[in-house]
């Protein structure tokens, strides 16, 4: 039995994608904080946030990280989790961490390609791309020292997938 590993970084760097690809070609089982945080409560992350506020959804999403967390399951985790230190160290003394890191240009493209998957509110309402820049400049730190590893996710997922195996010293399933 291996370590699970966690997927971190903000929306869009393909967290969900490569989570699944990387489960895949270990023959580890996936896990999304965002999904189970929805199944738990039977609600939509917009609707936790509108409901009960974000310091709410924030305390969820921890018992989120810790339900989810077992042996051989890659793990994505919600662009936030890194906020708490409470979650960065869970993820750094439970098991390999791997931030996904892409700059907000590219990270903005990605989520304007998709707009269905913005389930998350804007907090400022203003163009994408200029909130995911000030998302990264306030997170980068934070996913630098939560992340055991930092890959580049501007790659195609097959490279982006193979790196973290590389890094981990994994061989595929
Ligand atoms: P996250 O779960 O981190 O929010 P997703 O996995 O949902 O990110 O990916 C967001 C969008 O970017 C999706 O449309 C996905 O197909 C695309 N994407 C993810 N990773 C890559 C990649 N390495 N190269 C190109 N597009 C990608
Ligand atoms: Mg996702």
């Amino acid at each position: 039995m291996s370590l699970p590993i966690y997927l971190i970084g903000a929306r869009g760097c393909g967290k969900t994608t490569i989570g699944q690809a990387l489960s895949q070609a270990l023959g580890y089982a996936f896990q999304d904080t965002d999904h189970h945080l929805q199944l738990a409560t039977q609600r939509s992350v917009a609707d936790i946030v509108a409901a009960e506020g974000w310091d709410s959804f924030r305390a969820r999403e921890t018992e989120s990280l810790r339900a989810v967390t077992a042996p051989d399951t890659v793990i994505a985790t919600g662009g936030g989790m890194v906020l708490a230190e409470v979650n960065r160290r869970f993820m750094r003394e439970h098991g390999q961490v791997i931030w996904l890191n892409a700059p907000s240009d590219v990270l903005a493209g990605r989520l304007e390609r998709q707009p269905e998957a913005a389930q998350r509110p804007t907090l400022t309402g203003r163009p994408i791309a200029e909130e995911m820049h000030d998302i990264l400049r306030e997170r980068a730190h934070l996913y630098r020292q939560a992340a055991h590893h930092e890959v580049n996710a501007m790659q195609p997922p097959e490279r982006v997938v193979e790196q973290i195996l590389q890094s981990l010293s994994l061989a595929r399933a």
